[in-house]
């Protein structure tokens, strides 16, 4: 089947192409394994010298490779510009950090001499999603390449355009052929791709049913795999909070990316003595945001992504109020052909329901009433999955309690939840298992290989 961009805002096919086939994805595989035989010989200076020549190229481009991901996946152009901006940063960040991070670790075992030192794996596939269709992928692909791994990307096959104009990026900032190769494939394909043995392990950015696919395939063939999955992330607000700014940042984290993020802040769990004043003041925010053309200046949230996107959002809507959910603000479709859906609270989802447990990846937030921060932790953590948390106090004891109890990869105090390349981001539970960004995103994909030279000396310790 054809792989095609279509542009979201009017779902008009923009290009189409065919898949490569299983012969020509092998070629490629044996042109990653040539590249990263040479790759490993080119000191590391040279590597950060391309990777920064990279993030001249993004800043240089940001108009032309924005207006892309608006095309193909409907983000709004300003937020598209800073993703571009974003992918930058993280390139930088690992041309001037991998030398401290790929350092070798002295251990003292005195009689001996040891240490650790940091070994590059090889090939690794990276299945990536299409909600930030660039950020997704340079935050593997920078750590990746920096510390000498090559990589495969199989993209979201809804923004091949993207995909192919990244692999053009790394090979014009320098980087040899084939340590970069973007594969147009089917989902049927991976299998067999993951299952060559010249591919050292995997990455996968996206839903529970890929991770689950991805996941046992590369426990079968013992492969280390990263899993960054779905998110339902907890929005905790307790009465000594900063209402007002609670309020603003509460619309902003949940209609970030037109909604479609991982860490979108999903739930809105408030305490009684402020819930009132709260929901009111958060549906007036969500109906003053500004739904439209993604390309237009101004614009807060664009289409979805997809038909298939919208036709799951409004499915679990209307199956959320078959159920006793109300809804203050939106509920429906809008704004003719394009996938527009209007931004949207809930309030009264039952705890016992389907869609209480599910993430909802579009501009719909449910609001949930708590008694005291006993309640609040308990229905934040009552969800299958742990990506991350904002929670807002400015009391310090329920600041420590939030950041002990709550089951999740980060949580963000006063504040919403973003990533920034110099800290760890990944999840718990069904949001997956590994870390990107930062020293801990890169050493996924390294072997940390321990050396010991015995000393002349007789070793003291037993061996094991
Ligand atoms: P998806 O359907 O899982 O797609 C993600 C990628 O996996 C695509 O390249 C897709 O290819 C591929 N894929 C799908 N099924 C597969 C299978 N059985 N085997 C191998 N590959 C498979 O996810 P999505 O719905 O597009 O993306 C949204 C999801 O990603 C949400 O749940 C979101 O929370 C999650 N996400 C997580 C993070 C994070 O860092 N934790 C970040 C962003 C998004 P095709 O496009 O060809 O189907």
């Amino acid at each position: 089947m054809a792989i095609e961009s279509i542009n979201p805002a009017t779902n008009k096919l923009l290009r189409s192409f065919e898949p490569l086939t299983n012969q020509a994805a092998r070629q490629k595989i044996a042109l990653a394994a040539d590249a990263f035989r040479a790759y490993g010989n080119v000191p590391l200076d040279h590597r950060a010298l391309w990777m920064r020549k990279l993030a001249a190229i993004l800043e240089q481009e940001t108009n032309d490779l924005a207006a892309l991901i608006t095309l193909e996946m409907g983000k709004p152009l300003e937020a598209a510009r800073f993703e571009i901006l974003k992918c930058a940063d993280v390139c930088r960040y690992y041309a001037d950090h991998a030398a401290r991070i790929l350092a070798p670790e002295s251990i003292p075992t005195e009689p001996n001499y040891s240490y650790v030192r940091w070994d590059p794996l090889g090939i690794v596939l990276a299945v990536m999603p299409w909600n930030f269709p660039f950020w997704q992928v340079f935050r593997f692909l920078a750590p990746a390449l920096m510390a000498g791994n090559v990589a495969l990307l199989k993209h979201a096959s809804n923004v091949p355009q993207c995909s192919l104009a990244i692999e053009a990026l790394v090979r014009r900032a320098g980087f040899p052929r084939g340590t970069f190769q973007s594969l147009l494939l089917e989902v049927s394909q991976v299998e067999a791709i993951l299952g060559d043995e010249r591919i050292a392990a995997v990455t996968l950015t996206g839903s529970e049913t890929a991770g689950r696919a991805i996941g046992a395939q590369a426990g079968w063939l013992i492969k280390k795999s990263v899993l960054e999955l779905g998110g339902s992330d907890p929005f905790i607000v307790m009465p000594s909070a900063d209402l007002d700014l609670a309020i603003e940042t509460a619309v902003r984290a949940r209609c970030v990316n037109s909604g479609q993020s991982c860490i979108a802040a999903k739930r809105f769990i408030i305490a009684d003595e402020i819930y009132d004043a709260f929901e009111s003041r958060f549906v007036q925010g969500m109906e003053a945001v500004r739904v439209g053309d993604p390309m237009k200046a101004g614009t807060e949230i664009g289409p979805l992504a997809t038909v298939r996107a919208l036709d799951l959002l409004e499915a679990q809507v209307k199956a959320a109020v078959r159920v006793g959910a109300r809804i203050l603000t939106g509920g429906e479709r809008m704004l003719g052909e394009g996938n527009y859906f209007e931004p949207t609270v809930l309030a009264g989802v039952p705890r016992t329901s389907a869609v209480y447990r599910e993430e909802l990846f579009g501009p719909v937030a449910m609001l949930f009433r708590v008694q005291d921060l006993n309640e609040a932790i308990e229905i934040a953590n009552d969800t299958p999955f742990g990506l991350a948390a904002s929670a807002w106090t400015r009391d310090p004891a329920e600041q420590q309690r939030l950041v002990a109890e709550l089951q999740c990869g980060g949580v963000f105090l006063n504040t919403m939840v973003a990533s920034d390349p110099r800290l760890p981001f990944g999840g718990i539970k069904r949001s997956g298992y590994g870390r990107e960004l930062s020293a801990a995103g890169m050493r996924e994909f390294l072997n940390a290989k321990t050396v010991l030279i015995a000393s002349a000396e007789p070793a003291k310790s037993h061996p094991e």
